[in-house]
Protein backbone atom coordinates (compact mmCIF):
# COMPACT_ATOMS: atom_id res chain seq x y z
CA UNK A 1 0.00 0.00 0.00
CA UNK A 2 1.29 3.43 -0.57
CA UNK A 3 2.71 5.43 2.08
CA UNK A 4 1.41 8.88 2.24
CA UNK A 5 4.07 11.21 4.31
CA UNK A 6 3.00 13.01 6.99
CA UNK A 7 4.98 16.52 6.75
CA UNK A 8 2.73 17.76 9.44
CA UNK A 9 3.93 14.92 12.00
CA UNK A 10 7.70 14.86 11.07
CA UNK A 11 7.49 18.54 11.31
CA UNK A 12 5.76 18.40 15.00
CA UNK A 13 8.73 15.82 16.14
CA UNK A 14 11.75 18.66 14.79
CA UNK A 15 9.83 21.15 16.95
CA UNK A 16 9.73 18.84 19.71
CA UNK A 17 13.52 18.45 19.57
CA UNK A 18 14.60 22.00 18.51
CA UNK A 19 12.47 22.79 22.55
CA UNK A 20 15.20 20.84 24.01
CA UNK A 21 17.90 22.96 22.14
CA UNK A 22 16.48 26.21 23.13
CA UNK A 23 15.87 25.14 26.74
CA UNK A 24 19.89 24.63 26.68
CA UNK A 25 20.47 28.27 25.23
CA UNK A 26 18.48 29.42 27.02
CA UNK A 27 19.86 28.21 30.46
CA UNK A 28 23.00 29.31 29.06
CA UNK A 29 21.50 32.85 28.49
CA UNK A 30 21.00 33.12 25.08
CA UNK A 31 17.38 33.19 23.20
CA UNK A 32 17.73 32.50 19.85
CA UNK A 33 16.27 35.49 17.44
CA UNK A 34 14.86 35.61 14.04
CA UNK A 35 14.56 38.40 12.06
CA UNK A 36 11.82 38.70 9.23
CA UNK A 37 11.95 41.57 6.57
CA UNK A 38 9.43 42.09 4.95
CA UNK A 39 9.42 44.75 1.66
CA UNK A 40 7.12 43.06 -1.14
CA UNK A 41 4.19 43.57 -2.39
CA UNK A 42 3.45 40.10 -3.12
CA UNK A 43 0.43 39.30 -0.75
CA UNK A 44 1.17 35.94 0.32
CA UNK A 45 4.48 37.03 0.76
CA UNK A 46 2.72 38.97 4.20
CA UNK A 47 1.24 35.35 4.67
CA UNK A 48 4.35 33.69 5.14
CA UNK A 49 6.30 36.06 7.28
CA UNK A 50 3.43 36.12 9.33
CA UNK A 51 3.28 32.42 9.64
CA UNK A 52 7.13 32.14 10.08
CA UNK A 53 7.06 34.21 13.54
CA UNK A 54 4.17 32.34 14.66
CA UNK A 55 6.46 29.01 14.73
CA UNK A 56 9.16 30.92 16.62
CA UNK A 57 6.49 32.01 19.42
CA UNK A 58 5.61 28.35 19.45
CA UNK A 59 8.88 27.16 20.21
CA UNK A 60 10.52 29.64 22.43
CA UNK A 61 12.41 31.62 19.41
CA UNK A 62 12.54 35.26 19.53
CA UNK A 63 10.59 36.43 16.19
CA UNK A 64 11.87 40.19 15.39
CA UNK A 65 9.49 41.09 12.57
CA UNK A 66 10.49 44.60 10.44
CA UNK A 67 8.21 45.80 7.35
CA UNK A 68 9.54 48.38 5.15
CA UNK A 69 7.50 50.56 2.92
CA UNK A 70 7.23 49.64 -0.21
CA UNK A 71 8.14 52.59 -1.98
CA UNK A 72 11.12 52.94 0.53
CA UNK A 73 14.86 53.16 -2.03
CA UNK A 74 16.80 50.47 -1.62
CA UNK A 75 19.03 51.42 0.47
CA UNK A 76 16.47 51.45 3.55
CA UNK A 77 16.53 48.04 3.33
CA UNK A 78 20.27 47.64 3.07
CA UNK A 79 20.40 49.58 6.35
CA UNK A 80 17.77 47.69 7.81
CA UNK A 81 19.79 44.42 7.06
CA UNK A 82 23.19 45.79 8.68
CA UNK A 83 21.35 46.67 11.66
CA UNK A 84 20.51 43.44 11.85
CA UNK A 85 23.53 41.98 11.21
CA UNK A 86 24.88 43.85 14.17
CA UNK A 87 22.42 42.93 16.40
CA UNK A 88 23.79 40.43 19.40
CA UNK A 89 19.70 39.13 19.98
CA UNK A 90 19.18 38.36 16.03
CA UNK A 91 20.79 34.82 15.20
CA UNK A 92 18.93 34.46 11.81
CA UNK A 93 18.09 36.87 9.23
CA UNK A 94 14.89 36.16 6.57
CA UNK A 95 14.70 38.70 3.80
CA UNK A 96 11.40 37.27 2.69
CA UNK A 97 11.12 37.14 -1.43
CA UNK A 98 10.03 38.42 -3.46
CA UNK A 99 11.19 41.60 -2.99
CA UNK A 100 9.97 44.79 -4.61
CA UNK A 101 11.38 45.78 -7.84
CA UNK A 102 13.92 49.00 -6.89
CA UNK A 103 15.30 45.89 -4.71
CA UNK A 104 17.70 44.09 -6.46
CA UNK A 105 17.52 40.69 -5.20
CA UNK A 106 21.01 39.05 -5.29
CA UNK A 107 22.56 42.50 -3.34
CA UNK A 108 20.05 41.90 -0.67
CA UNK A 109 21.02 38.36 -0.33
CA UNK A 110 24.59 38.73 0.07
CA UNK A 111 24.14 41.67 2.39
CA UNK A 112 22.71 39.22 5.22
CA UNK A 113 25.89 38.15 7.69
CA UNK A 114 26.57 35.04 5.98
CA UNK A 115 26.64 33.22 10.09
CA UNK A 116 22.51 34.53 10.08
CA UNK A 117 21.61 33.37 6.56
CA UNK A 118 19.54 30.86 7.56
CA UNK A 119 17.45 30.38 4.42
CA UNK A 120 21.50 29.56 2.69
CA UNK A 121 21.02 32.32 -0.03
CA UNK A 122 24.76 33.78 0.23
CA UNK A 123 27.22 33.11 -1.84
CA UNK A 124 29.17 31.79 0.61
CA UNK A 125 26.73 29.50 2.41
CA UNK A 126 25.72 28.00 -1.39
CA UNK A 127 29.65 27.61 -1.93
CA UNK A 128 30.02 26.04 1.27
CA UNK A 129 27.13 23.54 0.80
CA UNK A 130 28.22 22.55 -2.45
CA UNK A 131 31.59 22.21 -1.10
CA UNK A 132 30.28 19.08 0.86
CA UNK A 133 29.50 18.18 4.88
CA UNK A 134 32.15 19.02 6.11
CA UNK A 135 32.36 22.45 4.63
CA UNK A 136 28.71 23.32 4.71
CA UNK A 137 27.62 25.79 7.94
CA UNK A 138 23.46 25.79 6.35
CA UNK A 139 21.17 23.67 4.31
CA UNK A 140 18.53 25.64 2.49
CA UNK A 141 15.26 24.59 4.54
CA UNK A 142 12.93 22.98 1.65
CA UNK A 143 15.95 20.33 0.60
CA UNK A 144 17.18 19.87 4.03
CA UNK A 145 13.30 19.19 5.27
CA UNK A 146 13.17 16.73 2.19
CA UNK A 147 16.38 15.04 3.08
CA UNK A 148 15.01 14.57 6.82
CA UNK A 149 11.88 13.28 5.28
CA UNK A 150 13.49 10.71 2.93
CA UNK A 151 15.48 9.70 6.31
CA UNK A 152 12.69 9.61 8.27
CA UNK A 153 10.59 7.14 5.93
CA UNK A 154 13.75 5.27 5.57
CA UNK A 155 14.12 5.80 1.59
CA UNK A 156 17.27 4.89 0.81
CA UNK A 157 19.10 7.29 -1.34
CA UNK A 158 22.25 5.51 -1.72
CA UNK A 159 22.76 4.29 -5.17
CA UNK A 160 19.28 5.20 -5.82
CA UNK A 161 18.46 7.31 -9.06
CA UNK A 162 17.14 10.46 -7.96
CA UNK A 163 15.35 12.80 -10.58
CA UNK A 164 15.11 16.31 -9.55
CA UNK A 165 12.42 18.72 -11.89
CA UNK A 166 13.32 21.97 -11.55
CA UNK A 167 16.76 23.86 -11.30
CA UNK A 168 15.99 27.13 -9.29
CA UNK A 169 18.30 27.98 -6.72
CA UNK A 170 16.40 27.54 -3.98
CA UNK A 171 14.96 23.97 -4.44
CA UNK A 172 16.23 22.31 -7.64
CA UNK A 173 19.95 23.40 -7.50
CA UNK A 174 20.68 22.40 -4.16
CA UNK A 175 18.18 19.65 -3.69
CA UNK A 176 20.03 18.01 -7.05
CA UNK A 177 23.41 18.42 -5.21
CA UNK A 178 22.44 17.33 -1.55
CA UNK A 179 21.04 14.16 -3.12
CA UNK A 180 24.27 14.12 -4.90
CA UNK A 181 26.51 14.27 -2.05
CA UNK A 182 29.01 11.54 -0.64
CA UNK A 183 27.41 11.21 2.49
CA UNK A 184 24.35 9.52 4.68
CA UNK A 185 21.60 11.16 2.43
CA UNK A 186 23.16 11.25 -0.27
CA UNK A 187 25.05 9.19 -2.46
CA UNK A 188 22.17 9.05 -5.08
CA UNK A 189 22.77 9.28 -9.00
CA UNK A 190 20.73 12.48 -9.71
CA UNK A 191 19.70 13.78 -12.67
CA UNK A 192 18.79 17.10 -12.71
CA UNK A 193 15.59 17.89 -15.35
CA UNK A 194 13.90 21.69 -16.28
CA UNK A 195 12.02 23.51 -19.23
CA UNK A 196 14.65 22.72 -21.91
CA UNK A 197 15.02 18.40 -21.08
CA UNK A 198 13.98 17.16 -24.00
CA UNK A 199 12.02 14.03 -22.77
CA UNK A 200 11.31 14.26 -19.31
CA UNK A 201 9.33 11.34 -18.80
CA UNK A 202 12.06 9.06 -20.08
CA UNK A 203 13.83 10.61 -17.28
CA UNK A 204 10.95 10.70 -14.49
CA UNK A 205 9.79 7.20 -15.34
CA UNK A 206 13.46 5.64 -14.56
CA UNK A 207 13.71 7.32 -11.08
CA UNK A 208 13.69 5.57 -7.96
CA UNK A 209 12.99 9.23 -6.16
CA UNK A 210 11.42 11.66 -7.95
CA UNK A 211 11.46 15.75 -6.73
CA UNK A 212 8.86 17.74 -8.57
CA UNK A 213 10.10 21.52 -8.27
CA UNK A 214 8.42 23.15 -11.33
CA UNK A 215 5.19 24.95 -10.24
CA UNK A 216 3.02 23.96 -12.54
CA UNK A 217 0.21 22.77 -11.39
CA UNK A 218 -0.14 18.35 -10.93
CA UNK A 219 2.42 18.83 -13.82
CA UNK A 220 3.26 14.96 -13.33
CA UNK A 221 1.07 12.11 -13.44
CA UNK A 222 1.35 8.65 -12.98
CA UNK A 223 1.98 7.18 -16.38
CA UNK A 224 5.29 9.13 -15.89
CA UNK A 225 6.51 7.47 -12.65
CA UNK A 226 8.36 3.94 -12.12
CA UNK A 227 6.41 1.56 -9.82
CA UNK A 228 7.55 1.63 -6.68
CA UNK A 229 9.07 5.37 -6.65
CA UNK A 230 8.93 7.81 -3.85
CA UNK A 231 7.70 10.79 -4.93
CA UNK A 232 8.50 14.09 -3.35
CA UNK A 233 5.95 17.01 -4.67
CA UNK A 234 7.21 20.56 -3.26
CA UNK A 235 4.84 22.42 -6.09
CA UNK A 236 2.08 24.93 -3.78
CA UNK A 237 -0.22 25.97 -6.58
CA UNK A 238 -3.34 28.19 -6.16
CA UNK A 239 -5.91 26.39 -8.82
CA UNK A 240 -9.57 27.78 -9.34
CA UNK A 241 -11.98 25.53 -7.11
CA UNK A 242 -15.50 25.58 -5.65
CA UNK A 243 -14.25 26.11 -1.96
CA UNK A 244 -14.79 29.56 0.31
CA UNK A 245 -11.79 31.01 -0.96
CA UNK A 246 -12.37 30.46 -4.58
CA UNK A 247 -9.65 27.86 -4.71
CA UNK A 248 -7.41 24.88 -3.36
CA UNK A 249 -3.92 24.07 -2.84
CA UNK A 250 -2.55 21.69 -5.43
CA UNK A 251 1.17 20.11 -5.94
CA UNK A 252 3.34 19.83 -9.35
CA UNK A 253 2.52 16.32 -8.90
CA UNK A 254 -1.35 15.27 -9.86
CA UNK A 255 -1.51 13.22 -6.82
CA UNK A 256 -4.51 10.74 -7.70
CA UNK A 257 -2.80 9.47 -10.13
CA UNK A 258 0.75 9.25 -8.67
CA UNK A 259 -0.36 7.62 -5.29
CA UNK A 260 -1.74 4.80 -7.49
CA UNK A 261 1.88 3.73 -8.74
CA UNK A 262 4.14 5.42 -5.95
CA UNK A 263 5.44 3.84 -2.93
CA UNK A 264 5.95 6.67 -0.90
CA UNK A 265 4.35 10.26 -1.67
CA UNK A 266 3.77 13.85 -0.37
CA UNK A 267 0.83 15.44 -0.41
CA UNK A 268 0.01 19.18 -0.79
CA UNK A 269 -0.14 20.54 1.31
CA UNK A 270 0.70 18.77 4.46
CA UNK A 271 4.10 17.54 2.89
CA UNK A 272 6.97 19.08 2.11
CA UNK A 273 5.50 22.73 3.50
CA UNK A 274 5.41 22.24 6.93
CA UNK A 275 9.12 20.85 6.80
CA UNK A 276 10.48 23.86 5.19
CA UNK A 277 9.12 25.87 8.18
CA UNK A 278 10.10 23.46 11.08
CA UNK A 279 13.97 23.97 9.39
CA UNK A 280 14.02 27.67 9.52
CA UNK A 281 13.51 27.19 12.74
CA UNK A 282 16.36 24.51 12.78
CA UNK A 283 18.74 26.82 10.78
CA UNK A 284 17.96 29.66 13.57
CA UNK A 285 18.80 27.03 16.38
CA UNK A 286 22.03 26.15 14.81
CA UNK A 287 23.11 29.59 13.88
CA UNK A 288 22.43 31.07 17.85
CA UNK A 289 24.50 28.16 19.01
CA UNK A 290 27.48 28.76 16.90
CA UNK A 291 27.10 32.61 17.32
CA UNK A 292 27.39 31.87 21.41
CA UNK A 293 29.58 28.78 21.35
CA UNK A 294 27.10 26.83 23.34
CA UNK A 295 26.74 23.08 22.01
CA UNK A 296 23.32 21.68 21.39
CA UNK A 297 22.08 18.21 20.39
CA UNK A 298 20.98 18.90 16.60
P1 LIG B 1 10.99 28.33 -10.06
O1 LIG B 1 9.92 28.91 -10.91
O2 LIG B 1 12.09 29.20 -9.58
O3 LIG B 1 11.64 27.10 -10.85
C1 LIG B 1 10.84 26.20 -11.56
C2 LIG B 1 11.71 25.23 -12.28
O4 LIG B 1 10.87 24.35 -13.02
C3 LIG B 1 12.68 25.88 -13.29
O5 LIG B 1 13.95 25.34 -13.17
C4 LIG B 1 12.05 25.54 -14.64
O6 LIG B 1 12.99 25.33 -15.68
C5 LIG B 1 11.36 24.24 -14.35
N1 LIG B 1 10.26 24.04 -15.28
C6 LIG B 1 9.28 24.91 -15.60
N2 LIG B 1 8.47 24.38 -16.55
C7 LIG B 1 8.97 23.16 -16.84
C8 LIG B 1 8.61 22.14 -17.76
N3 LIG B 1 7.57 22.27 -18.56
N4 LIG B 1 9.36 21.02 -17.77
C9 LIG B 1 10.41 20.86 -16.95
N5 LIG B 1 10.82 21.81 -16.08
C10 LIG B 1 10.11 22.93 -16.03
O7 LIG B 1 10.22 27.63 -8.84
P2 LIG B 1 10.72 27.21 -7.37
O8 LIG B 1 11.77 26.16 -7.44
O9 LIG B 1 10.93 28.40 -6.56
O10 LIG B 1 9.35 26.55 -6.85
C11 LIG B 1 8.78 25.43 -7.48
C12 LIG B 1 7.45 25.14 -6.82
O11 LIG B 1 7.68 24.82 -5.45
C13 LIG B 1 6.46 26.30 -6.79
O12 LIG B 1 5.14 25.78 -6.88
C14 LIG B 1 6.67 26.92 -5.43
O13 LIG B 1 5.51 27.60 -4.96
C15 LIG B 1 6.93 25.70 -4.61
N6 LIG B 1 7.74 25.90 -3.40
C16 LIG B 1 7.33 25.23 -2.30
C17 LIG B 1 8.05 25.28 -1.15
C18 LIG B 1 7.60 24.46 0.00
O14 LIG B 1 8.04 24.69 1.11
N7 LIG B 1 6.74 23.45 -0.22
C19 LIG B 1 9.27 26.09 -1.04
C20 LIG B 1 9.66 26.72 -2.28
C21 LIG B 1 8.91 26.61 -3.41
P3 LIG B 1 13.96 26.50 -16.27
O15 LIG B 1 15.04 26.67 -15.24
O16 LIG B 1 14.45 25.94 -17.55
O17 LIG B 1 13.10 27.71 -16.41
Amino acid sequence: MTEVIDGNAVAAEIREDLSDAISTLEQAGTVPGLATVLMSDDPASETYVSMKQRDCEEVGINGIHVELDNDAPADELYETIADLNADDEVHGILVQSPLVEQVNEREAFRAVAPEKDVDCFHPENVGRMVAGPSHARFKPCTPHGILKLLDHYDVETEGAEAVVVGRSNIVGKPMANLLAQNDATGNATVTVCHSRTEDLEAHTKNADIVVAAVGVPEFIDGTMLKEGATVIDVGINRVDAETEKGYKLVGDVEFASAREVADTITPVPGGVGPMTRAMLLWNTVKAASEQTGVDVDL
